[in-house]
């Protein structure tokens, strides 16, 4: 195993793009909005452009493109914590081995269940599956038994559909038997790509290793889990090298399995209790540069979802789903069962910044024209890695996705929506269903929606 991140090349492009021609911003700008996507070298020029009036344009295209692939639709997922214990010493982590005044807990299988049936409450049907590295809570005969309580776990119409998986990498037989679980996405994220300050974030544990983490994803790809999502921890190093390393990591992954990342997450570090370097972040990240950071990505890999947490402030969210974002987290916490309990923030991983409940977002999404999706239809019928980016790149995906997020936005509304969400729902199901460009498809999404107010669930195209 050799390390594909190229230091040397994205050292080298960095330096190169310095100070670069507003004509050479503008070319580049003009080529993404082909919606083809950039190389790395056009990337660093982008990211070492300084220009307030072209990062401007740079925004704007970025705008361009979210609405072309992914219309106004955001989809909604929680994170689940099934345990906080954790063999590494992560220094920026509240569950780090070395935090003695954590409050640790391992969650049961009855009492994961619980957790579960509180977010299918909420109206949650995709999840993120997230735990410390423990042989108790994270191996793979462990997580085979949770993962199949995580879907049995349905109350009234609750259920979940979609179960995200984010737990520490596995050998590639654990992997195949990760797959067969039915899980969707599995994700992690390298963190820095930067081989000295991983050395220096990471130093003891499994995870200490780079490139046993760095080909966690070749060895989810060979065992069949072809949607992998990749990211990394704004604020441990230079965020531009980081992008690179993004976009470097993407490259490897397309060339070796004919795929890139299914999507790419863009957290900042955030204070975790007891945790020195969260408060002390060596190579903060202002929210302009992550409004850069999140421009350049839709510009460079138009077609990869882009995932943001609660991390961020509820402003600086409504901002970024404008520019690319396509997933992000609502109503979330971080402590192992702190949704049938009360939250606590000696046993939490990190402090959220958007604490609003998930109704609440919402509203507020669909008060700033974003549109709710609790969509799971993809990969429930069969079209992820490759077979989905081949539908997503000529824009074909949005024939499917349109009528599937007005159903399961209407599945919410109906059984978990308040008077308020009912009426602002009529509206905008109504400017949505004049979007579908397919009057066939139009008429079927109609007869669906009765359906469903019929009491019908799970309809999907
Ligand atoms: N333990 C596994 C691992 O580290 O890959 C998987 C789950 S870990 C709980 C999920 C992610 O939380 C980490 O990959 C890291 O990026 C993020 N994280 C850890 N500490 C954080 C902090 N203080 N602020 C924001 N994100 C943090
Ligand atoms: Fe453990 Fe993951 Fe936290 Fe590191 S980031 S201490 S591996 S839970």
């Amino acid at each position: 195993m050799n390390n594909f991140i190229n230091e040397e090349k994205i050292n080298r492009i960095l330096e190169e793009a310095e100070n670069p021609s507003p004509e050479e911003v503008l070319k580049i700008i003009e080529k993404a909005r082909l919606l083809k996507g950039i190389t790395m070298e056009e990337a660093a020029v982008l990211l070492q452009c300084e220009d307030p009036s072209l990062i401007e344009k740079m925004f704007s295209a970025a705008r361009y493109i979210k609405n072309s692939i992914y219309g106004n639709r955001l989809v909604l997922f929680a994170p689940l914590y099934i345990g906080n214990h954790c063999l590494n010493n992560c220094l920026y982590c509240g569950f780090r081995k070395d935090n003695t005044s954590l409050k640790r807990k391992r969650l049961n299988l009855d009492e994961i269940k619980q957790e579960v049936i509180a977010l299918e409450e909420q109206g949650h049907k995709r999840l993120l599956l997230v735990a410390g590295e423990d042989p108790e809570s994270s191996s793979i005969e462990r997580l085979e038994k949770v993962i199949s309580a995580i879907y049995s776990a349905k109350k009234d119409k609750g259920e979940i559909r979609r179960l995200n998986v984010n737990v520490a990498p596995l050998e590639t037989e654990d992997f195949k038997r990760l797959h067969k679980t039915g899980i969707g996405t599995y994700q992690l994220f390298q963190e820095t790509y930067h081989f000295d300050t991983y050395k220096e974030m990471h130093p003891e544990g499994p995870k200490s290793d780079f490139l046993w983490h760095l080909y966690a994803m070749d060895r989810a790809q060979e065992a069949g889990i072809d949607d992998v999502g990749i990211g990394v921890l704004f604020g441990l190093y230079d965020y531009k090298f980081e992008v690179l390393g993004l976009l470097n990591h993407a490259e490897h992954l397309e060339e070796k399995f004919g795929v890139g990342p299914h999507t790419i997450s863009i957290p900042r570090v955030n204070p975790a209790h007891n945790t020195p370097l969260s408060e002390n972040v060596p190579y903060p990240v202002s929210d302009e540069n992550l409004r850069k950071i999140v421009a350049v990505l839709r510009l460079a890999v138009p077609y990869t979802g882009m995932i943001l947490s609660t991390r961020e402030s509820k402003e600086l969210r409504n901002d970024l789903f404008d520019l690319g974002v396509s997933q992000i987290s609502a109503g979330s916490k971080t402590n192992p069962g702190a949704y049938t309990e009360e939250s606590r923030q000696d046993a939490e991983q990190f402090h959220l910044h958007d604490t609003r409940p998930q109704i609440e977002v919402i509203k507020d999404m669909i008060k700033k024209a974003s549109f709710p999706s609790f969509c799971t239809a993809c990969y429930r019928t069969g079209r992820t890695g490759k077979d989905f980016m081949d539908l997503a790149k000529p824009g074909e995906i949005k024939n499917f996705c349109l009528p599937n997020c007005i159903l399961t936005f209407k599945e919410y509304v109906v059984d978990y929506g308040d008077d308020e969400l009912k009426e602002m729902s009529e509206k905008v199901i109504e400017e949505e269903i004049a979007k579908i460009p397919n009057k066939n498809i139009r008429k079927k999404t109609r007869e669906s929606l009765e359906r469903i107010e019929a009491g019908e669930r799970d309809i999907f195209i």
